[in-house]
């Protein structure tokens, strides 16, 4: 049987595996395509969800990486599991989780819900309130990464959805799959709030319809009162997603949204820590854009300090992005980053357990959950 190369005993197997996943992608048989996956859509996409040694995290697969990697899966059995091979020989089960029930109702309008709402690892619903962005149809203001127009062009999703359809389906997601937290992201409309008004709309009428944890995304508005208006409305976590730490690397990658200085998020930050309390506020921080591994686990640091939860996740090019080309992060990068960041969310308090809702507590698009809490320092390769 072969074994993953794991250049540093400081990590378990399982971390290793995680981290060389979520860099390599996986090749998928024909029939774990029909399990459901994003492909499109706003921030990071193109995965699907995968079980492997009792963690759901989210894979690369339709990227062009993922096409010459060296996991690839079997055949699916019908209770969703998988042999997954690395260079063709099995080296673990991977579980793929069920096409969701509520993906087969529509709204009496036709609307199917899964245009509306979408299933992220197992338990979370998420969707993309605005499926427009001021910075999107611009390549001079655009983020490079992003492809939140291509499931719109495509028909997969609609342009905007309204807090009744929202509030009709969190409660089949509820009901039919025990969807525990809800993610809310939107397009920037070109008002000053930035889309926090349509996010507390949606947050105010998927509450009252479920009672389920919500996490908010959007950009800083300009007035931070809107954090009060977020809360009072059941936004339980928000995240204002800086994507990168350097400012050059910030410009380059996201010409439009690093008009607004990191100097600007962290006064935004500091009023919502207020409002949220600590670690129910985070931050995206896509790793392998051009941030080195010290300038990353500095900025960590900084947001830590500050009660922000720094969510870093390996970027994943997105096919139909200007960045499709560009290569994703090594698990070696990934590691040593997130190694010592998981030992300092632990020091802190802050693990992503403590998080209400949102990508933090979902933890799905990173590896970084597995190394919080861990004896990181000791290697068990179990
Ligand atoms: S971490 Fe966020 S974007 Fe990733 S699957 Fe979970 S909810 Fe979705």
């Amino acid at each position: 049987m072969p074994t993953l190369d794991i250049p540093n005993a400081q990590f378990s197997k399982k971390q290793w595996l995680l981290s060389e996943l979520q860099s390599a992608g996986l090749r998928i048989g024909a029939a774990a395509r029909t399990a459901p996956s994003r492909s499109g859509g706003a921030g990071p996409t193109d995965h699907k969800a995968v079980t492997v040694h009792g963690s759901t995290i989210m894979v690369p697969i339709h990227t062009r990486g993922a096409a010459s990697s060296p996991f690839s899966t079997g055949e699916i059995a019908e209770n969703g599991s998988a042999p997954l091979f690395y260079e063709g020989e099995t080296i673990a089960t991977v579980q793929f989780p069920p096409e969701p029930k509520f993906y087969a109702l529509s709204t009496a309008d036709g609307i199917p819900y899964w245009k509306i709402a979408q299933l992220h690892s197992e338990r979370v619903l998420a969707t993309t309130l605005l499926q427009t962005c001021i910075r999107y149809g611009n390549s001079t203001t655009r983020c490079q990464f992003c492809a939140i127009g291509e499931s719109l062009k495509a028909g997969r999703t609609i342009k905007e959805k309204s807090p009744t359809q929202l509030a009709e389906v969190a409660a089949a997601a509820k009901r039919l799959d025990r969807i525990d937290n809800v993610v809310l992201t939107t397009g920037t409309p070109p008002t000053p709030d930035r889309g926090a008004a349509v996010l507390a709309a949606a947050a105010y009428a998927i509450k009252q319809a479920t009672h389920l944890p919500i996490q908010a995304q959007c950009e800083p508005p300009d007035d931070f009162q809107w954090f009060v208006k977020l809360l009072a409305s059941g936004v339980d976590s928000l995240g204002m997603h800086l994507e990168a730490w350097d400012e050059q690397v910030r410009h380059r990658i996201m010409p439009g949204k690093a008009e607004v200085p990191t100097s600007y998020y962290l006064e935004a930050f500091s009023a919502a820590v207020k409002v949220f309390g600590r670690g129910q506020v985070s931050t995206y921080l896509l790793a392998g854009l051009g941030d080195s591994v010290d300038s990353l686990l500095s900025g960590c640091r900084q947001l830590i300090s500050l009660g922000v939860y720094p969510f870093v996740v390996p970027f994943v090019p997105v096919t139909g992005t200007p960045l499709a080309g560009h290569p994703p992060p090594s698990a070696e990068f990934m590691t040593a980053v997130l190694a010592p960041l998981g030992a300092m969310l632990t020091e802190a308090g802050m693990t992503s357990d403590t998080v209400k809702a949102g990508c933090a507590k979902c933890g799905a698009c990173s590896s970084l959950s597995s190394f919080e809490k861990s004896p990181s320092t000791t290697c068990s390769h179990a």
